[in-house]
């Protein structure tokens, strides 16, 4: 087998959104799951709409998700000279030709069309034209494509995909002020660079026909296409902001793993039996593209979280740490010594669907309440005071301390520990909710005697 050469090829004209990272990630794990190569081409010859902020965009979430591609990026913007020369060779085959019509003339050639119900379409009136052109028009470039006959292709998505050749008419190639138009630059680039398989939206599923002519036209071997479908919301319609077509780096900051998200995107659209979690070493060796789904794909927000809980409890202590680093962090989980740290971390991961909500729940341990729960418990105040007593004769250094700490307590008072641990819990923390109660005491130390006197000094 040849080996698999692939690209990703985003216009940049703002984020990369998840549906783009989902293209990305196909034609990576395709490429270099088998030993391939993976090329990322930028396709910025749209000046007024791309920007250098958008393509510092991609390449910022590519670095965050951790796709590397094989060699230098290539910028279509910068190559416009070499689509030019491919430009002239097709004029001097006679496979293109000028067109001098005027923009006027092809409005009032499409108006009498629709007039007569017919399909508005360029009647190639300059395809054999060999008189004198008109004076004052920049002529623009047309392909010649074929009268008849059908371009036939077959797509590893979709199948045979068939278009009769009357449907499509001698569309530009180089439009009156020589810039190559988009279906030209693409074709040229995908041959030149060896791409043998191009996975993408099949929103570009109505170029193809027109790129595989261009292909043709030059002699260009042709490559493998994969349409894929759209990624739909749960209600089956486009993605729209408020179910997450958002940019990659959005969820980045919402605390979602990397590889919460891949995995996420790697289903989308693609299958191995029933498995739902793979790590990108698995995926590396089991995508292939011919696996690729025909149906649809359905966003599941709660997927996506069921994903991140499964990655968050995976990351070890030291990894987290360093992941929370880009949240807001309580200033005392710093003080804490490496016990406390650990124990906290086990313990909120154990719970929580995304770094950010692990964030917040650094705090409701680490920062100190600013409002209490109401605690109904008559006895409360005075319970309270005796443990602060107990308290002060224990270490919390160890959890079995503390553990034993609380059940003596309960035992000498005879309580259950509905009784007392709710209140207890509300002092410290503030609230009745949380992480366990003897594992918070841990990770607060020496501070759960000063949340003591605090609470029932107001109190
Ligand atoms: N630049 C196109 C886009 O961002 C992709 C072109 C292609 O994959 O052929 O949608």
């Amino acid at each position: 087998m040849c080996m698999v050469v692939t690209r990703f090829a985003p216009s940049p004209t703002g984020h990369l959104h998840i549906g783009g990272l989902r293209t990305a990630l196909f034609n990576y794990l395709y490429a270099r799951g088998s030993g391939g190569k993976f090329y990322l081409r930028i396709e910025d010859t749209d000046l007024a709409r791309n920007s250098q902020e958008a393509t510092e965009a991609i390449l910022q979430a590519f670095e965050w998700v951790g796709l590397d591609f094989d060699g230098e990026i290539l910028y279509q913007s910068q190559r416009l000279k070499l689509y030019q020369n491919y430009i002239q060779q097709l004029l001097e085959a006679s496979k293109a030709y000028y067109c001098y019509m005027s923009k006027e003339e092809l409005e009032a050639l499409r108006e009498s069309q629709r007039a007569q119900g017919q399909t508005p379409r360029y009647d190639r009136r300059y395809r054999d034209f060999t008189g004198t052109p008109p004076r004052g028009v920049s002529p623009v470039v047309r392909l010649k494509a074929p009268l008849q006959g059908e371009i036939a292709f077959t797509d590893g998505v979709k199948g045979v995909v068939v278009v009769q050749a009357r449907e499509l008419d001698d569309f530009i190639i180089a439009r009156a002020d020589g810039t190559p138009t988009y279906n030209f630059v693409v074709s040229i680039d995908d041959a030149l660079m060896g791409i043998s398989d191009i996975i993408r939206g099949d929103d570009h599923l109505s170029n193809t026909p027109k790129q595989i002519l261009i292909y043709q036209a030059l002699g260009f071997k042709l490559p493998n296409f994969y349409h894929v479908p759209m990624i739909l919301n749960e209600q089956g319609r486009k993605l729209s902001k408020r179910d997450g077509a958002m940019g990659v780096m959005d969820y980045k900051a919402l605390g979602y793993l990397k590889e919460a998200l891949l995995n996420f995107l790697a289903r989308l659209g693609w299958s191995y039996g029933d498995q739902e979690i793979f790590t990108l070493a698995e995926l590396l060796k089991l995508f292939d593209a011919k696996d690729l789904n025909s149906a649809p794909s359905c966003f599941s927000p709660h997927k996506l979280d069921w994903l991140n809980t499964h990655y968050l409890k995976a990351t070890s202590n030291a990894q987290l740490e360093i992941l929370l680093r880009d949240f807001d962090l309580p200033p005392a989980f710093d003080h804490l010594n490496a016990p406390q740290k650990d124990m906290l971390l086990s313990a909120l991961k154990e719970r929580c669907t995304t770094l950010k909500s692990l964030s917040v729940g650094m705090h409701e341990v680490l920062s100190p309440p600013a409002s209490y729960d109401s605690i109904k418990n008559p006895q409360a105040k005075a319970l309270l005071e005796d443990f602060m007593r107990a308290l002060k004769e224990t270490s919390l250094d160890n959890l079995e301390n503390t553990q034993t700490l609380l059940h003596a307590f309960l035992e000498s008072h005879a309580l259950k520990p509905g009784a007392f641990m709710p209140a207890l819990r509300v002092a410290l923390l503030g609230k009745k909710g949380g992480i366990d109660l003897k594992q918070a005491l841990f990770v607060l130390g020496d501070q759960a005697l000063e949340r003591l006197q605090t609470f029932l000094a107001r109190a």
